[in-house]
Formats: C-alpha cells, structure tokens, sequence
C-alpha cells in the first residue's frame, strides 16, 4: 500500500482503540500523542523506501531514504513479527520518557501505536507481495493465502486508490462523527 493509505488506516485504527476504551483521566495529551504516535507507526514500516511518506516527511529524509536502501531490501524485517517486537521496545523506551506532569497515558498511546504498526503489516498482506511475516525466513505471507493470492490487491492501482483508500476515510469521519462527544471531553473538560 501507499504511504497515505497506511497513514489513514493507522490514524483510524489507532484512534479507534483510544475513543472506544476512553477512561475519563485521558488528557487532550494523551489524544495528541495517540494521534502522532499512531501517524509514525503507520509509516516507519517503509523506512526501507527511500520514496517512503516517512522519508518525505523529515528534514534530509531523501537522503537517509536512499543510504538505508542501499543496506536493507524493502517488506524486510520491518515487515515481520521481530520488526512488531522491535518497534515495540524502541516506542515503549520513548513514551515512558515522557515526565508525568505531562500527563500521558502511556498503556493506551503504547496500544494505540501498535495498532497502527501491525495495520501497516495487514494492509500491505492483502497486496499481492505478501510480507516476511517469519523474517528472517524469506517467505512471504498474504491475505489470502496462496492459491487464492490472484485476487490480493496491487499497491496504489486503481482498487486501493477508489476503492480502499476512500472507504478508510469515511470509517474515519464516522469514527469522529459518532465519537465527537468524547473528543469534545477530552478537549474542553
Ligand atoms: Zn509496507
């Protein structure tokens, strides 16, 4: 998939688990940091692009985009259960550097942030390249599994521009719709 379908897949995803388990201690930091958390999840995947939203996105990101594709081939060990483990640890290590006063929940933007990293995996499974799911065994995983692979989904062609992209936006206006009241909580309590 392309780096703005994983971004609103990830955002809706992850945004879905705050808003549906929402405590009234969250703090308009703890949806900010969901929000933010849940964009570089949803991208850092496709650190191993160096046309990759992430690269696109940070200053020098051309550059280091294409030094890291020199040493690492793309839907590599970012795409895989280690890549989930490791990602894990470094987000887990960041957040809870976070002081208290700010006022984060760190659980549930943690929870959040891994929502949108393994969306990133399960999207780029329904494409017809699969992902290394065992890395480092090289075989490819994909939903569905081989021999039904044919109808799997060909990254930015026209089924993933017209048809999914735009119906992950509005399950994403629904989810703001439907939960504006607890946003508008969070916000203005
Ligand atoms: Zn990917």
């Amino acid at each position: 998939m392309t780096g703005k379908t994983h971004q609103i897949i990830g955002i809706t995803s992850g945004l879905a688990y705050l808003l549906l388990t929402l405590q009234p201690i969250y703090s308009p930091a703890t949806l900010a940091t969901v929000i933010v958390s849940c964009h570089i999840a949803a991208l850092i995947p496709d650190l191993d692009r160096a046309s990759s939203m992430f690269w696109n996105s940070v200053p020098m990101g051309k550059v280091a985009g294409y030094i890291t594709e020199l040493f690492i081939k793309h839907r590599n060990i970012s795409h895989s259960i280690l890549g989930i483990l490791i990602y894990f640890g470094i987000a887990r290590y960041i957040l809870y550097l976070f002081p208290a006063y700010w006022g984060v929940n760190v659980p549930t933007a943690l929870t959040s942030a891994m929502i949108a990293y393994c969306s990133h995996l399960i999207a780029d499974m329904i494409t017809v390249q699969g992902v290394p799911l065992f890395f480092p065994f090289k075989r490819m995983f994909g939903i569905p599994p081989k021999p039904f692979d044919g109808i799997r989904i060909v990254t930015g062609q026209w089924f993933e521009n017209f048809v999914v992209f735009p119906f992950v936006n509005i399950l994403f206006t629904a989810l703001i719709w439907t939960k504006w009241g607890v946003i508008h909580i969070i916000l203005l309590r």
